[in-house]
């Protein structure tokens, strides 16, 4: 099981509360495509002739590329990868880039999924996050891509925006339903260090976060997606069956990827590598290896906490048996006992041979998961 995942680190404007590596500037942007490429012939043995099953367009706003240039990258790629004859290939896109003109032009491209970053359908949450787009072009943009002919289509919202009150996100909810769509990707806003959403909040400039409100809205999420016959199949993530994101169940499922990219992860089951995180770097370096920036060669311990942080997440749940069998049954048994806290607190279930998140534990799963990690030493 393996993919590719590629960075496209531009944007119009800089939302408030994104800490991911993109940059509001065209700089580069003629050149990029190849530098892309190149990065792809020179670490095309990365991925030891796996198949191909996935390949993702994240950023950064992929959707600011012209149609034909995705459809150029994706064609090189499969002359570099065994490309799978079935595979999904999603594009990020926001809403004001999805006119029908590039629609179409895209729809020429063997892109077969669209994630589509609304976020929310209210002008004013759009406008407290500082996204470009309005409530009216996100709607439209999901209208206008199924006309196109897009059937695999998701969309991004945030809950916990200080200007969305239980109401409100509950309409958002009802539009989403009303479009017809069989996944969600639902998360909660957080206030990430050094953010312009952190500084305005700390000048008083916006309104905080609050976490009750977070908590409450995250509960009415569950219970209306599983209402509505949704599977919730990782904390973040909801489909209906049969839809889920293949690509993100490849990192959950420790699949194999490569990311092509400035700042792009890449992990093929023995070693991690982490892309510079600078345009001019990247672009300069793109034809060899100096584009990695970081390369660790994984120890068993390390698996196994990324392992539980990632399969705690998902509806598979932490399977013990596969602890044992990949990492020993000594790190089974820590895990074992480690998680029995949790599980009277009531913030863990024990299934058979596997552990999953409650409703209640959902809400903390990542400091659940760091709970569990094992030292070196163990
Ligand atoms: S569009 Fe996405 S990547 Fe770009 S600034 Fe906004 S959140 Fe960040």
């Amino acid at each position: 099981m393996a993919g590719i995942y590629i960075h496209i680190p531009y944007c119009r404007q800089k939302c408030h509360y994104c800490n991911f590596f993109s940059l509001a500037t065209g700089r580069h942007r003629e050149i990029f495509p190849q530098a892309l490429i190149s990065e792809a012939i020179s670490r095309r043995e990365y991925l030891e002739g796996e198949t191909v099953q996935t390949i993702y367009f994240g950023g950064g706003t992929p959707s600011l590329l012209g149609a034909e240039v995705i459809g150029e990258i994706i064609s090189r790629l499969s002359e570099l990868f065994d490309l799978d004859a079935d595979v999904e290939i999603t594009l990020e896109a926001n809403p004001d880039d999805l006119d029908e003109a590039y629609l179409k032009q895209l729809a020429k491209t063997r892109v077969n999924r669209l994630s589509i970053g609304i976020q929310s359908f209210r002008d004013e949450d759009l406008h407290y996050l500082n996204r470009v787009h309005g409530g009216q072009d996100a709607l439209q943009s999901v209208q206008r891509a199924k006309e196109v002919g897009f059937q695999n289509l998701t969309v991004d919202l945030i809950y916990g925006i200080p200007t969305l009150n239980h109401e409100a996100w509950n309409q958002n909810l009802d539009t989403f339903f009303a479009l017809g769509l069989a996944h969600l990707s639902a998360y909660a806003l957080t206030v990430e260090p050094k953010t312009a959403l952190d500084h305005l909040i700390s000048k008083r400039k916006l309104t905080p976060v609050d976490e009750v409100q977070t908590a409450t809205q995250f509960e009415i999420l569950l219970n209306r997606m599983e209402k509505e016959g949704f599977v919730h199949y990782e904390i973040s993530n909801f489909a209906r069956p049969g839809h889920y994101s293949r690509h993100n169940s490849l990192y959950w499922l420790g699949g194999h990827y490569l990311g092509l990219g400035p700042s792009a992860h890449s992990f093929n089951g023995r070693t991690r590598q982490w892309n510079v995180a600078r345009l001019d770097q990247y672009v300069s370096g793109s034809a060899t290896e100096g584009v990695v920036q970081e390369k660790e060669v994984l120890t068993i311990t390390q698996r196994y906490n990324e392992y539980i942080l990632t399969s705690l997440r998902t509806s598979w749940g932490t399977d013990l048996e596969h602890i044992s069998s990949v990492f020993g049954a000594g790190m089974a048994e820590f895990c074992l006992k480690s998680v029995q806290p949790f599980i009277h607190q009531g913030n863990i279930v024990q299934t058979g041979n596997r552990l999953f998140l409650t409703a209640k534990g959902k809400l903390f799963a990542d400091g659940i998961a760091a709970s569990l990690f094992a030292d070196e030493a163990v």
